[in-house]
């Protein structure tokens, strides 16, 4: 078979590999989609080092068929659609006994720790099969991964119906929540970025949300505006990094300031680097501020959104490559992110 191997930090080679041999309760998964992540970038430059030794196959966001199945595969069959959730808990440390594992201390993912999805075939354990219905489009089914964490964000801050939502962040990350947050409240949404071009792709899919150019108008102060001096009830901080903008505070500050009292704070975004806060901003308030990593159970709440047509999965698809063509594809995101968001190779 073929596959993407990151050979060195910075250089991928569409090659020939062995095919995986499947272990008794594995299937062996024929690829179709697989997305390329925000976490596979930082791979890609050798910023995960040394969890993402190189030569390896990343991709953790990819659904296929069911081609052969181990003898110990009770619920899945030869030929079912299936998205694979790509988390890998150790079911021992003490978050794990809490049944909190996007917590594990050891926790790890296929693509990121040892061999991914963008590879013609991938061997993967029945536990994280998810079947998917085939009315479901394959390229909507390699994004269940990538929602989920929208769903996850959801439930880890508690949306609820009519709450009031902003999200700093249009990236992909930014946009999964965007979508799942319209599944949960039909109230004032307002998303910030400095990118036109991503609150452009938003607001074409999702035309009642309200944009705003942090690089051009002063976020929180229009957040105020825009909700008549209260602010909202929950806001999300997908940026991934500490962005100086002169004259702008740092998204998580500016997520403190955005919010009610006694509103609610949810942080994504994976920077090296440390934020500064004022930490009355959010006493004063008397708010609450969590993070949410990657997801945990929100799978089945996923594709049951997609098979409704309650999602709007298109909207975070900008291109669909060959994998042959996967090292252009990197070189794309990072040269030009604003006319990037999620890329999709198409295995099959
Ligand atoms: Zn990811
Ligand atoms: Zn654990």
């Amino acid at each position: 078979m073929h596959a993407a191997v990151l050979e060195k930090y910075g250089r991928f080679e569409w090659k020939q590999v062995e095919r995986p041999e499947i272990a008794d309760n594995e299937a062996l998964i024929k690829v179709t989609y697989a997305g390329i992540c925000g976490s596979d970038q930082h791979i890609f430059k050798g910023e995960f080092h040394p969890r993402s030794p190189v030569p390896f196959i990343p991709g953790h966001e990819f659904a296929g068929t069911i081609a052969e199945t181990g003898p110990e595969v009770k619920n899945f069959h030869t030929g079912d659609i299936v998205a694979v959730d790509p988390i890998i808990w150790c079911g021992k440390c003490p978050a794990c006994q809490r049944k909190h594992y996007p917590a594990c201390t050891s926790l790890k993912l296929l693509g990121v720790d040892m061999n991914g999805g963008f590879g013609e075939y991938i061997n993967v354990p029945e536990s994280m099969l998810y079947r998917i219905d085939p009315s479901i489009p394959a390229r909507h089914a390699a994004l269940v991964e990538v929602l989920s964490i929208g769903f996850h964000a959801c439930s880890r801050a508690k949306v609820q119906t009519g709450d009031t939502v902003v999200i700093w962040g249009a990236g992909k990350v930014g946009q999964s929540i965007l979508q799942a947050v319209r599944t949960k409240t039909m109230n004032t949404v307002i998303l910030v970025d400095i990118l036109d071009k991503r609150l452009d792709l938003a607001k074409k899919h999702f035309p009642d949300i309200f944009t705003i150019n942090a690089g051009k108008v002063k976020p929180v102060d229009r957040i105020k505006e825009i909700t008549n001096g209260k602010g909202a009830d929950i806001a999300f901080e997908a940026v991934g990094h500490f962005s100086e903008i002169p004259g702008v505070v740092n998204p998580v500050r500016g997520c403190i300031q955005s919010i009610r009292g006694a509103g609610t704070v949810c942080v994504l975004g994976l920077g090296d680097e440390p934020v500064p806060l004022l930490m009355k901003e959010l006493i004063w308030k008397e708010a609450v501020i969590l993070t949410s990593r990657v997801s945990h159970g929100e799978f089945a709440e996923t594709i049951k959104n997609l098979e409704k047509g309650t999602l709007k999965p298109d909207a975070l698809v900008t291109d669909i490559l060959d994998p042959a063509d996967i090292q252009h594809g990197f070189e794309m995101l990072e040269e030009e992110p604003e006319n990037h968001l999620k890329i999709l190779l198409k295995f099959a």
